[in-house]
């Protein structure tokens, strides 16, 4: 039907002649073409009809700086001129190496080493492979059960989608099940009925401890967690959670992984959150998206110097971590980067950490409405999440189109807004202004 009828759009009816886009349902798989975007300024996007809209959700989480941010387009002409590629297998880049010593300097603890992906998903893949490779060189080949949590996400390859805790990312795949165990989402709002915030991490920290006892330490091999939960909501976990989880990690010897794939970068108005904001020291941070403003696909793996230190004693150093990808350590990516790092580091960073709480604030506003039933956030990152009744906090099961229906409605309004079920998450470009934020939020408004 879609290629008879045509859109009147060349590259809208192309993508449907030939284009997967992510999360397609069977029904149209190769045929959904989703809003077509044109343009890019600063916290703006213009859509295929000319339509100015707010960039509410920045891409996916990533464009940290803005669109169109010339220092970053040159930084990566550049580096393509001087030296495009070259394998990361025998030889080096001086972009990677200088990298990772800057994000050496601002990650937490011993996290003194970085492994480069290509992106998220293959961040966290390495760290599990990595927690793999480790436990077997130590000769604990048994401890390798993974600790995840319901609301997650940590990526679409088949070890890092395993982990995913929301159902429908999960109803029609398949995954690495025997090999990953599942906790409770750390959500406040959906703590149960009459219970404190302090009893709800209670329970959340005796889960987690009875889980570790009843399966034994000695065959789990990590804990991975977002500081924030992003795609399940904007989940901020009750005060204190991440410390004692960490503290149980530690008397437990499993690795804990923080995946900062959304939270680094300024998000949390940070380079990285889980020192910086919640005080604790993983043993290995994942990272991506915000790393190079999603201007070039780039993520990584910081390790600590412990597990370095642990694997070259072990009794087998001839062990080999028979791990790599093509586009590791890429030149175009690690100097694209490090413009970005300059530009985080030269105020937006103290902008985002300046501004977080009007934003908090401003969109707080919204819990007026009687469709909302809670409004929630840490930093740059919030979630509008739309009940069907305030008293009972039902989710709209019902209307699962709650969140595509505001924001096709603020789509017209001029914002675009990153729907989820019955949930609006608004993650903007760290660059927004107050006058910015107030109009997002009045669209918004009306949007809902
Ligand atoms: N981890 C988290 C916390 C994410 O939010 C995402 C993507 O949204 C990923 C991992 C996967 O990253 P990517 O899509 O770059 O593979």
């Amino acid at each position: 039907d879609f290629e008879d009828t045509g859109s009147g759009d060349e590259a809208v009816d192309l993508a449907r002649r030939h284009l997967i886009q992510p999360w397609p349902t069977a029904g149209a798989i190769g045929a959904e073409a989703r809003g077509l975007i044109g343009e890019g300024d600063g916290i703006y996007i213009t859509d295929g009809k000319g339509r100015r809209l707010i960039d509410g959700p920045a891409g996916m989480w990533c464009i940290n700086v803005g669109h169109r941010r010339e220092e970053l387009a040159r930084a990566m002409y550049d580096q393509a001129m001087q030296l495009s590629y070259n394998t990361p297998w025998y030889t080096m880049n001086e972009p990677s190496a200088m990298l990772a010593q800057r994000l050496a300097a601002h990650a937490p603890g011993d996290l003194s080493h970085v492994f480069y992906t290509t992106g998220g998903s293959t961040a966290v893949e390495t760290a599990l492979r990595f927690m793999q490779f480790y436990n077997n060189a130590r000769g604990q080949p048994e401890k390798k059960l993974i600790l995840s949590r319901g609301g997650a996400y940590h990526g679409s390859t088949y070890l890092s989608a395993s982990l995913n805790g929301r159902p429908r990312d999960r109803d029609w795949m398949d995954g690495a099940d025997g090999l990953v165990v599942k906790l409770t989402a750390p959500n406040p709002f959906r703590r149960p009925a009459g219970m404190s915030v302090e009893a709800f991490c209670d329970f959340l920290v005796d889960e987690f401890r009875d889980a570790v006892r009843g399966i034994g330490a000695e065959k789990i091999g990590a804990f991975i967690a977002e500081p924030v939960q992003a795609s399940g909501g904007v989940i901020v976990p009750p005060e204190n959670y991440l410390k004692r989880v960490r503290e149980l990690c530690r008397a437990n010897d499993l690795l804990f992984i923080s995946d900062e794939v959304v939270t680094a970068f300024g998000r949390l108005g940070h380079v990285f959150a889980s020192g910086d904001v919640f005080g604790i020291e993983p043993d290995m941070i994942t990272f991506a998206k915000g790393v190079t403003s999603g201007y070039f696909p780039l993520g990584g793996l910081m390790v600590s110097e412990r597990l370095l230190e642990d694997l070259r004693r072990s009794n087998h150093p001839d062990a080999m971590f028979a791990h790599g990808l093509t586009y590791s350590s890429h030149p175009v990516g690690c100097a694209v980067a490090l413009k970005n790092l300059d530009l985080l580091e030269g105020g937006i960073l103290d902008h985002a950490r300046k501004i977080a709480p009007y934003f908090q604030a401003r969109l707080k506003t919204l819990e007026e409405l009687p469709l909302v039933g809670e409004v929630r956030g840490m930093g740059l990152m919030a979630c509008v999440e739309c009940v069907a009744d305030r008293e009972s906090n039902d989710p709209l099961q019902l209307d699962r189109q709650v969140g595509s229906r505001i924001d096709a409605h603020c789509h017209e309004l001029g914002l675009l807004v990153r729907p989820l079920i019955n949930m609006c998450v608004m993650s903007p470009p760290l660059i927004i202004t107050k006058d910015e934020i107030d109009d997002m939020v009045t669209i918004l408004r009306e949007g809902i």
